[in-house]
């Protein structure tokens, strides 16, 4: 049945149903027949987009007859190649004789999974809006995860590839993992790009997949990572098609603030200068009157007297008298040594205010966790650690210098993007969460999506509790662990969410001294995630959390749970979002379970601080006209919940400016991303804009015979390098101006054909010229941006890209292979500093390669050691 698109939805939903009821007694492989029937219909169609809104009723009502029938038991059909190899790969898919049979247990992270889901009318409806493009509000625990089933399936059919982000492996893996059996029943490919994360091959495939999950983070990375690249087959190429973002409000809005880096620029060594400080300012801390600072915003600054004590203390008497050059006249015509002194002045100064910082409002155990030996960041909002993040600007030194672990290297910047731009690259986007309603504006302001809300299922039994309020920390603590005890004695299941790793031990602690026994889930402890969560529903079992807890989990009260009232979840502390708290609230009650939430704070939780002055003493005022202890009324309630919008409305100060500043990158973003595409993609068109840059017959000549002389080294290298390991497939040529490499593949006889030397060398010089271009005006935009207009950084790309046909030439002249017969080292690179080969190689070379500064040792011991720590910041 074919429906007009333009029809009410609700209508849409009934057809849906109509169709489905006729699937009934249609055999499992008459089903996938009519499925590839519908995929060359749209495939073949003039307007695929239109054919698609045609086809959904359809599509949607087999989606839900295949979820039905694995409800019933094993599909057993005859057996495709496909199903072949999914029997190979797979627990799901077993092959018997001819036929296939897909069993309907499977595992999903390492727990026994089976499937009872058929699609409910309003996960129809999500799935309608999903598809044409909406922000869906859809209640937790709905069911999310089999919504979006719907819109995969049907837009899976154009192989065009949609992509599923959402906020954290864990989750991504879960969901990949749960939904895959019915995508491969309908013959479509899946693949999940964070199962092996760091392996490029594998992503590469991945990509390929008709549906691709992973977390958004590493979707947006893979494409800064794919315009580093200087080899077309090292991408992964993603395909910006349709996503599906699910908690979509975690990762446009939250994450927003925080644009997607990629360092491996010039590198700062100021560890030392950090540490040389450190001990000064601890002492300048000790007296409060002379620095000031907010845990919550994180802003900080020495008072006038910290600034005087530090003059004295340093014996620099010019110390912040200037904070910026372009505060200074005539700042570029002053002397050498002048110039010197200021930039050396603000150097210090930028030290001393991230030593202050790093000190007083970036705590251990809640802004970050100390790990092996390293300093790992942790995400405020999703209570998880942010693997292979950097802060920036040198704060990530101050805090390692301060816990006194290994300082790794800080670089520039060489690609960012923000999410608002990552996103417009996209034909189509969609999401769904939980809690969107309340930031449609945003999300419409900045993403241009549409919201709408879905009704739920069964009507939401939770009792959510009032605010228990108390007057200090700790009888609020005391409350909080009576609170579990009683639920423990009634046989309900609490899941206890504090607001930081620190809060959450020192809790788990004070159970334990009590003897109750628990499970711990936050940062630290997520190896233990999928078991943790297994457990958290069953009988009367305490699990102590983080908001690590609050997004995606999918908590299964067991049946003597749900008799004795459900999961109860207890926020042990006042939650700064508004969102975080309904998310926490949402891991009880789902599906129309019975379930209980409730907070807990006290009376000096530092959330207050964003109150006014005048909202403070109101609340003291009430505070102290209190006798009965009782601080639980609606009059003080209120001041909490106005503490949390004026947080939110700080933050969205700061998101916005955040897509503020991106907007300015952004068109030169896309010029050089266009430009470096066609470089690395196609050669003919790369050799005639060589051609036309140099025009210069002698130049010419010169550049012929330098390339030559580079040809038969890049060959004595090559054979070298395959006597060493005869199945190789390329080999890694470094070339030293700035200690690039280019690799060369090993085609037969490809080395030793000139001309396929000749194109290629000119093409990685092409794009490294463009690419230190690049990075040098990506650090000049994002040093200081909210000084710098438009008009700044226009002018600036067009005189660096002026500079590159100057630079290119150059390079093409003075390159050198660092290769010397009779030295098993090539004497170039071995003089050079080991940290400054650093880009892109780790898409280049294997971990278990050679180290092509021919020092003998595997790459990841010598020149690859340190790239994966230093390669992504935030
Ligand atoms: P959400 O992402 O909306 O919070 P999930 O996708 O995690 O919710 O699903 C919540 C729970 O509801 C899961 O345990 C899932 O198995 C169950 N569920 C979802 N849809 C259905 C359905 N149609 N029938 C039965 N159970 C369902
Ligand atoms: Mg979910």
């Amino acid at each position: 049945m074919k429906i007009n698109p333009k029809d009410s939805l609700d209508l849409l939903v009934n057809a849906i149903n109509l169709d489905f009821s006729e699937l009934h007694n249609i055999s499992n492989n008459d089903i996938r027949t009519r499925v590839k029937e519908i995929e060359l219909q749209i495939n073949d169609s003039k307007d695929p987009k239109g054919e698609l809104a045609l086809y959904l009723p359809e599509v949607y009502a087999i989606v839900k007859e295949v979820s039905r029938r694995f409800t019933e038991g094993d599909i057993i059909v005859p057996a495709t190649l496909l199903d072949y190899k999914l029997a190979k790969e797979t627990d799901y898919v077993i092959i018997e004789g001819d036929k296939a049979r897909y069993k309907n247990k499977w595992h999903v992270e390492g727990q026994d999974f089976l499937w009872n889901m058929i699609h409910y009318d309003e996960q129809l409806l999500g799935g309608i809006y999903l598809h044409h493009g909406y922000a869906t509000e859809m209640a937790t625990g709905e069911g999310k995860t089999l919504v979006a089933t719907l819109p995969c399936v049907l837009n899976g059919l154009t192989h065009n590839g949609v992509y599923v982000m959402t906020v954290n492996n864990y989750l991504s893996k879960r969901d990949y993992q749960i939904t895959r059996p019915l995508y491969s029943f309908l013959g479509l490919t899946t693949a999940c790009i964070e199962i092996n994360k760091d392996n490029r091959d594998f992503i590469r495939e991945a990509y390929k997949a008709d549906i691709v999950f992973g977390t958004c983070s590493s979707f947006t990375f893979d494409y800064l990572y794919d315009h580093l690249t200087l080899s077309a087959d090292e991408c992964v190429n993603q395909r910006h098609n349709y996503a599906i973002i699910d908690e979509i409000d975690s990762i446009l809005i939250d994450e927003s603030v925080t644009p997607h880096i990629v360092g491996g620029g010039s590198i700062h060594d100021v560890g030392d200068l950090y540490k040389q400080y450190l001990p000064i300012v601890r002492e300048l801390i000790d007296n409060t009157v002379r620095y000031e600072s907010d845990i919550h915003t994180k802003a900080v600054s020495y008072t006038r007297d910290g600034i005087e004590w530090l003059k004295d203390k340093t014996g620099i008497s010019s110390l912040y008298d200037i904070e910026r050059t372009y505060e200074v006249d005539g700042f570029d015509s002053l002397r050498t040594e002048e110039k010197d002194e200021i930039k050396n002045n603000i150097k210090l100064q930028n030290a001393l205010n991230l030593i202050l910082a790093a000190l007083t409002v970036y705590q251990k155990d809640v802004d970050y966790l100390v790990d092996n030996d390293t300093i790992k960041i942790i995400d405020p909002n999703t209570g998880r650690v942010k693997e292979n993040n950097r802060w920036q600007h040198g704060l990530h030194t101050a805090i390692e210098v301060k816990e006194n672990v290994k300082i790794k290297n800080d670089s520039d910047s060489i690609a960012v993007i923000s999410l608002k731009s990552y996103f417009k690259l996209y034909n189509r986007i969609c999401g769904m969460s939980g809690t969107i309603m309340s930031v449609q504006d945003e999300l419409f302001e900045i993403y241009g999506l549409n919201c709408k809300s879905i009704p739920t299922h069964k009507p939401c039994i939770r009792k959510d509790l009032p605010l228990r309020v108390y007057k200090t920390e700790q009888d609020k603590d005391e409350e909080v662990i009576k609170y579990i005890l009683q639920n423990r004695s009634e046989g309900r299941p609490s899941l206890v969410c504090s607001s930081s790793v620190r809060k959450s031990e020192e809790l788990g602690d004070k159970l334990s001294e009590k003897g109750l026994v628990h499970n711990t889930l936050n940062a630290k402890t997520i190896k233990g995630e999928a078991n943790i969560i297994a457990k958290a529903g069953e009988g009367n079992t305490i699990t102590i959390a983080t908001c690590v807890a609050g997004r995606g989990t999918d908590i299964k009260p067991s049946k003597d749970a749900l008799e004795c009232g459900g999961l109860v979840v207890i926020g042990s502390d006042y939650f700064e979002s508004i969102r975080v708290e309904n998310q926490l609230r949402g891991r009880t009650s789902r599906q129309g379970d019975p379930g209980t939430s409730v907070f807990f704070t006290s009376l000096e939780d530092s959330i207050l601080n964003y109150l006014s002055d005048d909202d403070k003493m109101t609340l003291q005022g009430l505070v102290d006209n209190i006798s009965d202890n009782n601080y639980s009324t609606e009059d003080i309630t209120t001041f909490f919940v106005r503490a949390q919008q004026e947080r939110e409305k700080f933050l969205k100060e700061k998101r916005k400016r955040c897509a503020q500043k991106d907007d300015i990158i952004a068109p030169h973003r896309k010029r050089y991303y266009d430009e470096r595409n066609v470089i690395l993609f196609s050669n003919d068109e790369l050799v005639r804009d060589i051609d036309r840059i140099i025009d210069n017959p002698e130049i010419e000549r010169n550049i012929n015979i330098h390339i030559e002389e580079l040809h038969i080294k890049a060959k004595k290298l090559t054979s070298r390098s395959r006597r060493n390991n005869l199945n190789q497939q390329r080999v890694v040529i470094p070339f030293s101006y700035n200690q690039y490499l280019f690799t060369l593949h090993l085609g037969i006889n490809k080395v030793e054909d000139f001309n396929y030397f000749y194109t290629e060398f000119r093409k990685a010089i092409y794009l490294q010229t463009y690419d230190s271009v690049w990075k040098e005006f990506v650090t000049y935009a994002m040093s200081d941006l909210d000084t710098k207009e438009i008009g700044d950084l226009d002018n600036k790309f067009t005189s660096m890209k002026h500079s590159v046909n100057t630079e290119l030439v150059n390079r093409m002249l003075n390159s050198i292979i660092p290769y010397n017969q009779t030295d098993s080292k090539p004497d170039a690179v071995e003089g050079e500093k080991r940290d400054t080969i650093f880009r892109t190689e780790k898409y280049i070379l294997k971990n278990d390669q050679f180290c092509p500064c021919g020092s003998g040792k595997k790459y990841c011991e010598c020149h690859g050691s340190n790239i994966r720590n230093n390669i992504r910041r935030r």
